[in-house]
């Protein structure tokens, strides 16, 4: 790269961190009159340049629609017609596909200014989502400008920075998957400022544990359930990163954070526990927030609706069925209203840490993973936390994963911290004074397996709670609707 070219990047990274300062009580007017614009730009830019879009805004009035009259964005619909979604003609699924086959690719741009990723398909089809380099600018901006602790070396003169912080982002091998994108197109004015080590979850222990004591970082990110398999590490003395004293911040992605891992993270290494809310299609959409629990949206670039079943919106404080996403800062793969059946819940209060943007409280995981159970002829949601609160009164158990098997039948899968013993009988008492608690005793037909190891899918990650059989039948009350998938 050349000077030039390095000089140019250094400044669009720079007047992005700037913009990307948090706005506090007060200032959120800039942050709307931001959005709005950025919006009718995204609307207009998409009605010249993609077929897809422009026949889907016949006749609407780009300056004036509101949002909720734009059509809802499948991601069928968008890998049906992808080719039409992309606002440049030269960019064809064909090609891309056989661009990331190749890993050679990895970390390159495609025609020198495209970033590309697929999803995993572990939640359906694999969607393709291509971004531009001032996307891929966005995130990273937006990430060190409102996630991270660092801002406050990294801002406001990009140069002054003299000690490099490292980060470790442990998920899987390097690939054209979402997380791996961020770390593969690492900005490379940032490199002499940010020293990056990618790990994965599949590598051997031993050598996880030597790379991570002789690099002594300043901030990991990774999926909860690797931050988890750390966290033991740690306690078994085979990590020293708190008696390095150099681990600054942890970073959940990808995964739901319960309030028992992060506090259980928080003790094991001294450090607070981010979690972030994004995905392949906006990754920028929120930063965890770096004081308390929860993760603020970035509302000047990008749009989240929580809905219910029905599309209707549902008031903060209220978990919702499914999210609609804007993503109002990559122009190259227009996301305009886009569904995804995550259950999100905003804080109805603003945060304590002083950033006014608004608070994703929790997010409950991929709605096709909930649990349910009929009772007395109804279906009803089964939330994992009696599970979680029973399995509390363990200590020694280290992971665990809950599976729907059948009508009312689950399997808890736990296993054992180093060097402990779990007993099945115990477990499966603590879990039955759990649901009984919950008037739920006799429901349910319960199985527990003590394993090794619960295993990451073959996207690297471990999901807490899977539903193997499935959504309930179709006459269900309306409290349950959002159940199906
Ligand atoms: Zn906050």
């Amino acid at each position: 790269m050349g000077i030039a070219a390095l000089a140019s990047e250094l400044l669009e990274l720079a007047t992005k961190l700037h913009r990307l300062i948090p706005p506090r009580p007060g200032e959120t007017q800039k942050v709307e009159q931001l959005r709005e614009r950025r919006f009718r730009e995204l609307l207009k830019h998409a009605a010249a340049k993609s077929p897809f879009y422009q026949r889907r805004f016949a006749g609407l009035d780009l300056e004036t629609c509101a949002l909720s009259d734009l059509p809802v964005l499948t991601k069928a619909e968008m890998m049906a017609n992808l080719d039409d979604v992309f606002t440049d003609r030269a960019l064809k699924r064909v090609d891309l596909e056989n661009f990331m086959a190749d890993h050679a690719n990895i970390g390159v741009y495609y025609q020198g200014k495209y970033a590309p990723c697929h999803t995993s398909g572990s939640q359906g089809q694999p969607a393709i989502v291509v971004q531009d380099k001032h996307a891929i600018f966005t995130s990273f901006a937006a990430q060190f400008a409102r996630g991270n602790k660092i801002k406050r070396r990294f801002l406001p003169h990009i140069g002054r920075l003299v000690n490099p912080a490292r980060m470790v982002v442990i998920t899987q091998r390097p690939g054209f998957y979402p997380s791996s994108t961020f770390f593969n197109y690492f900005p490379r004015v940032a490199r002499p400022y940010i020293e990056v080590q990618q790990l994965s979850v599949f590598d051997p222990p031993d050598e996880i544990a030597r790379r991570l004591n002789e690099f002594q970082p300043t901030f990991i990110t990774g999926y909860t359930s690797s931050l988890e398999y750390l966290a033991r590490e740690e306690e078994t003395g085979k990590l020293q990163l708190k008696a390095g004293g150099k681990l600054e911040q942890m970073n959940s992605m990808s995964e739901p954070l319960p309030e028992a891992t992060a506090a259980r993270l928080e003790k094991t290494f001294g450090v607070h526990v981010t979690n972030s809310y994004s995905m392949a299609e906006c990754m920028a959409l929120s930063c965890g927030c770096p004081v308390r629990r929860g993760s603020h949206l970035n509302t000047d670039l990008a749009i989240l609706e929580v809905v219910d079943s029905e599309y209707r919106p549902v008031p903060p404080g209220t978990p919702g069925s499914k999210v609609l996403v804007t993503n109002l800062y990559n122009l190259v793969q227009p996301i305009i209203r886009y569904e995804i059946d995550d259950i999100v819940t905003m804080s109805p209060e603003p945060c304590g840490c002083g950033n006014a943007l608004p608070l994703v409280a929790s997010v409950a995981g991929r709605a096709k993973d909930q649990l349910w159970i009929e009772m007395d002829g109804r279906v009803r949601d089964l939330p994992i936390y009696v599970f979680l609160a029973a399995l509390d009164g363990d200590p020694n158990i280290g992971e665990h994963q809950v599976l729907q098997t059948g009508l009312n039948a689950f399997r808890l899968c736990a296993a054992p911290q180093p060097g402990k013993t779990l007993s099945a009988e115990h477990i499966k008492s603590l879990v039955q004074d759990s649901l009984q608690a919950e008037g739920l005793g006799g429901v349910i037909d319960l199985e527990i397996e003590i394993v090794d190891r619960i295993l990451p899918d073959n996207a690297g990650k471990v999901r807490r709670a899977k539903n193997l059989f499935g959504p309930p039948p179709s006459e269900i009350p309306p409290n349950a609707e959002r159940v199906i998938a």
